[in-house]
């Protein structure tokens, strides 16, 4: 008989994303749920995988990733955000966002420790938390506009606060930190032993000439802060799930002593053809431009629709109110939505530890611009 395990996340199921998209598939619907494009990443890329298979880099990688790519994503965030990071000491390459986030609360988090998040959170903090034996402390965004009420950030914080977890460009909603965010979350950690963890995997994804606010363009945030990102967002190869972490030495110490009995390293490859690439800004810097018409066309099509559209500042998320349309659940909607209109959306309660219904679900416009036409002309007929 097969032992039975006490689960360590026994309030998990798979996760939304998973399920919207099987249930795409199964019904033949387009896919605008779980968030990834639908196009192309760039042919110089493939042909730089090419080349670098071909010239031999197909074994373990260093632990913390190759030299050149380090060196040139340290020279990303020095152009980016002008803050120097060393790449031998204060960079990690890891296996996507995820593992950098888990690997950053594993290192970090003791049993009992408490760890602000956001909600809407993504999904897969909470869960890291727990694994760490801490304990997520949520903090409702405000819900007119997703903005952090940093006045009740301040209330949640106890004795036990280890680490507060910030997402901007934040999904699901697209919210974007401004610098007045950056500055009251210095004066909140002022004088504490609080660590930031900041998912910036959309750093490169916001729009209407907004700049986006890194914590690591203030020293005073960057020296307790684990900064994360992905180039899966940012070169549209969300399968090749490779990510980085940023953070000062001692905490990069640490961060690594887990990352090498998590994955050791990540692929050699890829390594090698994103250091050729990352030569170039063009890609990330024209990046912004490129989304927005998608953001664009996707809102202008849905414009006289019964959707109200929230604001879309950044990410390639647009958040919808269907409350004119339907008073359905939103796991309901977005599921008859799949099911009969054949347009797959995530429900963003689900992005709630206790679900928040508030009629609104999320939409992905990384699409071509053909699926975005097709999808919105189904969304109009509601
Ligand atoms: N954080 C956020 C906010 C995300 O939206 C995602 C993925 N879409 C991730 C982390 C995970 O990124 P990766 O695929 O590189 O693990
Ligand atoms: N981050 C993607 C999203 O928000 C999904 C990634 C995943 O499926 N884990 O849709």
């Amino acid at each position: 008989m097969t032992p039975h395990i006490s689960s360590r996340l026994p309030e998990v199921g798979t996760t939304i994303f998973t399920v919207m998209s099987q249930l795409a598939t199964q019904h033949g619907a387009i896919n605008l749920g779980q968030g990834f494009p639908d196009f192309d990443s760039d042919p110089r890329l493939h042909a730089l995988v090419t080349e670098a298979m071909r010239a031999g880099h197909n074994q373990y990688a260093p632990m913390t990733g190759i030299p050149a790519l380090r060196e040139a994503i340290a020279a990303k965030v020095q152009r980016s955000y002008g803050h120097a990071y060393d790449p031998n000491t204060e960079i990690t390459v890891t296996a996507g966002a995820t593992q950098a986030l888990l690997t950053a609360i594993l290192c970090a988090v003791h049993p009992g420790d408490e760890v602000i998040v956001l909600e809407p959170v993504y999904d897969s903090y909470v869960p890291a938390i727990r694994l760490a034996g801490g304990r997520a402390v949520p903090v409702a965004l405000n819900p007119a506009d997703y903005s952090v009420p940093w006045d009740r950030v301040r209330a949640a914080i106890t004795p036990r606060t280890r680490m507060i977890m910030l997402n901007s460009p934040h999904n699901p909603s697209g919210a974007v930190f401004s610098a007045a965010d950056l500055d009251a979350l210095e004066a909140i950690v002022h004088d504490t032993s609080i660590l930031i963890v900041s998912d910036e995997v959309y750093e490169h994804i916001i729009f209407d000439g907004l700049e986006h606010q890194s914590v690591a363009r203030r020293p005073a945030l960057a020296e307790r802060s684990f900064v994360v990102s992905s180039f899966g967002k940012t070169f549209h190869v969300t399968g090749w799930k490779i990510g980085y972490c940023c953070a000062p030495a001692v905490l990069s110490a640490e961060f690594r002593k887990v990352h090498q009995f998590n994955v050791f390293s990540v692929s050699t490859p890829m390594q090698h053809a994103l250091a050729g690439f990352l030569r170039d800004p063009a890609p990330y810097e024209t990046l912004p431009a490129f989304y927005q018409a998608k953001r664009d066309r996707f809102r202008s099509a849905l414009a006289g629709s019964r959707f109200r559209l929230l604001p879309c500042p950044g990410t390639y998320f647009q958040v919808v109110d269907y409350s004119a349309i339907s008073d359905e659940s939103e796991e309901a909607f977005a599921r008859r939505l799949t099911v009969e209109l054949k347009v797959a959306a995530i429900p963003v309660a689900a992005f709630y530890d206790k679900p928040v219904e508030r009629r609104v679900v999320r939409f992905c416009f990384a699409k071509k611009d053909e699926t975005l036409d097709l999808a919105t002309a189904r969304l109009r007929t509601l």
